[in-house]
């Protein structure tokens, strides 16, 4: 969940010493995505390159272990700290098990936290990777397709090592981060985050219900 006040007491960054940003590769427009291309435009990611008191660290865990192109996967039995913690697998569409892989993606990225002292990680919802809020639970091709709240494999470890992270949709959170980049930034009261919109109020009232129909 995204936390409001890790934002609020982040420190003032500056040219000289940016505020250093993990990021979902795919965020930043990189086409690792699992078909070669990336996700679409993330203007409320891309929006932060404007600043020259950010550092950005872009990795793509998937395309670390898997390569680009490369198959789906999601996770089945459960989110991706039951995977850490050996209760749930990830498994690709065509039913490959690639749960060790992506542990191992998982890794790399808290190492890459560790070295660059990240103070905060930006990430693609719904991956089985980047996942930090919302994922599927279990196949995402499926007829009766499913959300579950939680994080994917890398989400997961990165939390587990106490790293902060909010995902692309977390607009009131990238409100708080925007000011404190810079100083001039109207905050948008209006702005929500994931856990505030309509969709999640809607969908998970209903948890564990199937709904195709719903734009996610
Ligand atoms: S969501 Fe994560 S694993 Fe998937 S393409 Fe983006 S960076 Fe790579």
């Amino acid at each position: 969940m995204p936390d409001k006040n890790h934002l609020r007491n982040l420190r003032i960054p500056t040219k000289d010493n940016p505020l250093r940003i993990l990021v979902s590769a795919c965020l930043l427009g990189v086409t690792c995505g699992v078909d070669g291309d990336h996700y679409g435009e993330y203007q409320s990611v891309l929006k932060l390159l404007a600043y020259n008191n950010v550092k950005f660290f872009q990795f793509c865990p998937e395309e670390f272990v898997f390569g680009t192109p490369r198959e789906m996967c999601d996770i089945h039995g459960g989110n991706g700290l039951d995977v850490l913690e050996g209760r749930a697998k990830v498994i690709t569409s065509s039913g490959i098990d690639w749960t060790n892989e992506m542990i191992r993606a998982s890794e790399k990225m808290l190492e890459i936290a560790k070295a660059n002292e990240i103070e905060l990680a930006i990430m693609m919802d719904t991956s089985a990777a980047c996942g930090n809020h919302v994922i599927y639970d279990g196949n995402r091709y499926a007829e009766n397709k499913k959300y579950q709240i939680g994080m994917g494999v890398c989400g997961a470890q990165l939390h587990k090592a106490g790293y902060k992270i909010i995902s692309w949709r977390e607009y009131e959170c990238l409100e708080i981060l925007y000011s404190k980049l810079d100083a001039n930034h109207l905050i948008n009261k209006l702005a929500k985050d994931f856990d505030q919109h309509e969709w999640y109020l809607e969908y998970f009232k209903h948890k564990n219900v199937s709904n195709d129909n719903l734009e996610f």
